[in-house]
Formats: structure tokens, sequence, C-alpha cells
């Protein structure tokens, strides 16, 4: 088997968490164990956090942080936070156990310094041949670009936010 793929979803426009899942319900539908680790805690309400039950033994979400950024009054907890996230991200790779696994928003450590790149680089360089990786998240860095199988940048033409329309059950969440 030639070895797994790390795949870049990133860019301004919509669209880079729902490919993932995207993939995700491909795999799923061949029987294969899917992880899904997200960075920023995203809207609890998110319909696919509901498919962890049906999908039991295959499918894993965990939400890590407590949306973490650089507005935070508690940088110390943040960064914590993420170390801890980016381990459990870590020692999912390490396992092997999954043939998916998509680290949703992870770009965002990076960017803001939490967590050091050329480990979470190296980490992903290693991962077992029968695992693919898929990261998301805006501003990927040119390492990690460069380091990436297949990057695809998704760009904003039009987003029904910039006409005051809310973000909307089943399609952002
Ligand atoms: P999605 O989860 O819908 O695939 P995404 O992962 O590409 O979106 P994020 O930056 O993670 O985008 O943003 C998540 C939320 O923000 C989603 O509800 C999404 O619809 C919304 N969103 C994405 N792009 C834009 C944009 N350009 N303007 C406003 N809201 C956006
Ligand atoms: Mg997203």
């Amino acid at each position: 088997m030639a070895k797994g793929l790390f795949v870049v979803y990133t860019g301004n426009g919509k669209g880079k968490t729902t490919a993932s899942l995207g993939m995700a319900v491909r795999a799923l539908g061949h029987g294969y164990p899917v992880t899904v680790i997200q960075f920023i805690k995203g809207n609890a309400h998110c319909g696919e956090h509901n498919l962890s039950e049906p999908f039991a033994g295959l499918l894993q979400f965990h939400v890590t942080g407590k949306g973490f950024t650089w507005k935070s009054e508690n940088l110390e907890e943040d960064i914590a936070l993420a170390r801890a996230a980016w381990d459990l991200a870590a020692r999912t790779i390490a396992e092997g156990k999954v043939r998916l696994l998509i680290l949703d928003e992870l770009t965002y450590l990076i960017r803001y310094k939490m967590v050091d790149e050329d480990e979470i680089l190296e980490a992903i360089g290693k991962r077992p041949d029968d695992m693919d990786i898929v990261v998301t998240g805006r501003h990927a860095s040119e390492k990690m670009i460069a380091a990436a199988d297949l990057v695809t940048e998704m760009t904003e033409i039009k987003h029904p936010y910039s006409q005051g329309i809310p973000a909307r059950k089943g399609v952002d969440f």
C-alpha cells in the first residue's frame, strides 16, 4: 500500500471542514475507522457530532480547547489546552488504528505559535502507510503546504454571511 495521504484544506472560503467530513463519509462507507479532532471548540450543536452514536466503534469526535484565540484572557491556559489537544493527535497517529484522521482547524495552533510547527509536521510525516490525514483551517503555512500531498484552497466568491444571513442548521453546523 502506498503511504497515506496528507491533505490540507485551507483558504478563506467555506468548505474546509465540510470537505473533510465528506472524506469521513466515504471512509465510513467502506467500514474504515475515522477520528476527528477539532482544535477550536466548534458549535456544540454541529450535526456531525450526532453521528458518533450510530457509527459507534468506527467514528470518534474529540472537541478540544475552549474556543481559544488571540482574544483570550488566559493565554497560558490556552497553550496548555492546545498542547493537550495536539498530544492526543500525536498519540492517534502513533497508535495507527484509524484509516482517516481529521485535524480540524489545526492550522491555528501553528499560526498562533501554540505548538511547534516542526513537531507537528514531523509527527504527520510519520503517519502509517494506511492512514490518511486531513488538516483544515485558514492560513496553512508554507512549510505545511510543502509537506502535504494534496492542498486545496477554498476561495470565497460569495458567502451569505455578507448579506446578513445567519449560520444555517444543516449547512453551517
Ligand atoms: P464549513 O465548516 O462550513 O466547511 P469552513 O471549515 O470552510 O466551513 P471555518 O473557517 O472553519 O470554515 O468556519 C466555520 C463556520 O464559519 C461555518 O459555519 C462556515 O459556514 C462559516 N464560514 C466559512 N467561511 C465563511 C466566510 N467566508 N464568511 C463567513 N462565514 C464563513
Ligand atoms: Mg472549519
